[in-house]
């Protein structure tokens, strides 16, 4: 089956937001198993979008478009496909009243103007969307398909998940089966020639690639006659993958390496102090963005200067010695948040994320420290950028470490 994908918005023309959408949309109907021939960005211009739409559906089974279905004049999604399909648009009352009720929830007076959003064709269904005002639309004529769903991502995608691949998995022969591995410590490229042999490695498995804040995620999806034949090939290569990247696989989509650290803590009831310069923080925030935080995390310093380190714990004459961003001071960072505050486990993160080189250390330098009775482990980092993906990637590193080390890590038991 093969799809195309339509950006809409003269934004993306001006080169003031980045198409962000297709490269999303792209990846998720690869991996679904649907074909894409063919990618394009087009202004709010009506007779243009008219065109692209009724030359993607001669050429496409499913088009989909991100856009232009906002309330005002210039959103202008829906009148080109109700041209492109030849079909006149009416107004929905029942899709008026829920666009109301979701206005009345938030306790918002609705726009004159969001009527437009209550339009419909008769070869349109629309498409709930639980996070804004715009319903999306599911168009069938002539054999093809045409989605449309609003720009902003955060609409977008929820819609993606929720609405549309349920709709389009029933258009595909076959039963799909699908998991999402996430990944730290091995950038994209490296992942994908590990692997390389699973990608293509079987016509009914596909297996893709995505480079995200959090670490690489490896997409593996499977289509055959019974649900439990498209589990099995989808297990199958899972194993593969996950043979061939070792210890960087650290889970399943849903979860972090903040999430991961905390099962690890809970499990042994073990807990966690931290000390912190160049994450500035990041590594205390990353760990209390996980539920429950509190049974394990004892608590975090962002001990920033030489005498802050100094007032904390941190043994002077190492840091003297060795220097500021040094693995011996990022161990004794770790050594004195753990004792400090009588923790079982102790992080310590030093470097520098920006600005000009410290002690001969070029920007996106770290040591992340991990300390235990008995196991000190440090790893050197570098992550030059700027310093808010420098300051996350070092918060993540040392989470890394841990998660890694887990195994030195003495359950108190109960
Ligand atoms: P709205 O009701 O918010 O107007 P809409 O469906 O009309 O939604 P647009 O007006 O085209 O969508 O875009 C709204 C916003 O969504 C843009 O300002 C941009 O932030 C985001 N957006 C739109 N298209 C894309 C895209 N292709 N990639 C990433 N972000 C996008
Ligand atoms: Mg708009």
């Amino acid at each position: 089956m093969r799809a195309v994908i339509l950006s809409i918005g003269s934004e993306l023309m001006r080169g003031d937001i980045v198409d962000t959408n297709a490269a999303y949309l792209s990846r998720e109907l690869s991996a679904l198993g649907f074909e894409v021939s063919r990618v394009g960005a087009y202004p709010d211009v009506l007779e243009e979008l008219t065109a692209a739409v009724s030359e993607a559906m001669r050429c496409a089974d499913v088009t989909v478009t991100t856009g232009g279905l906002g309330p005002t004049q210039d959103d202008l999604t829906r009148d080109a496909i109700a041209l492109a399909v030849g079909e006149d648009m009416y107004f929905d009352e029942e899709l008026f009243r829920e666009i109301e009720q979701r206005f009345a929830l938030l306790r918002r007076n609705m726009p004159e103007s969001n009527r437009r959003q209550a339009l419909l064709i008769p070869s349109a269904q629309s498409i709930a969307n639980p996070h804004g005002s715009a319903p999306g639309w599911w168009v069938t004529s002539y054999g093809a398909i045409v989605v449309a769903m609003p720009g902003p991502p955060k609409e977008m995608q929820p819609m993606w998940h929720e609405e549309v691949v349920p709709r389009l998995q029933n258009l595909l022969p076959g039963h799909l089966a699908m998991v999402s591995l996430v990944t730290f410590g091995l950038g994209e490229s490296a992942v994908e020639e590990r692997i390389a042999d699973v990608i293509g490695g079987h016509p009914n498995v596909t297996v893709a690639t995505y480079a995200k804040e959090s670490g690489v995620q490896v997409h593996i999806s499977a289509r055959a006659d019974t649900p439990g034949a498209a589990q099995e090939l989808v297990k199958e290569t899972e194993s593969r993958v996950r043979g061939l990247l070792g210890k960087a696989v650290f889970g399943h989509a849903d979860d972090t390496l903040s999430s991961i650290v905390g099962e690890t803590l809970k499990a042994r009831r073990a807990t966690l102090a931290v000390m912190e310069s160049a994450s500035g923080g990041d590594l205390a925030s990353l760990i209390t963005n996980n539920p429950g935080s509190s049974e394990y995390f004892l608590g975090g310093v962002v001990a920033y200067t030489r005498d802050a380190k100094s007032a904390f714990g941190v043994d002077a004459e190492t840091m003297d010695l060795h220097g500021l961003i040094s693995p011996e001071t990022a161990l004794s960072m770790a050594a004195a948040a753990r004792t400090r505050l009588g923790a079982a486990v102790g992080l310590g993160v030093t470097g520098i994320a920006g600005g000009d080189s410290v002690e001969g250390h070029p920007p996106g330098t770290c040591f992340v420290a991990l300390d235990l009775p008995g196991c000190q482990m440090v790893r050197e980092i570098h992550r030059p950028a700027s310093r808010e993906v420098a300051k996350r990637f070092f918060a993540q590193s040392a989470l890394d470490l841990l998660r890694r080390n887990a195994s030195s890590i003495e359950s108190t038991g109960t």
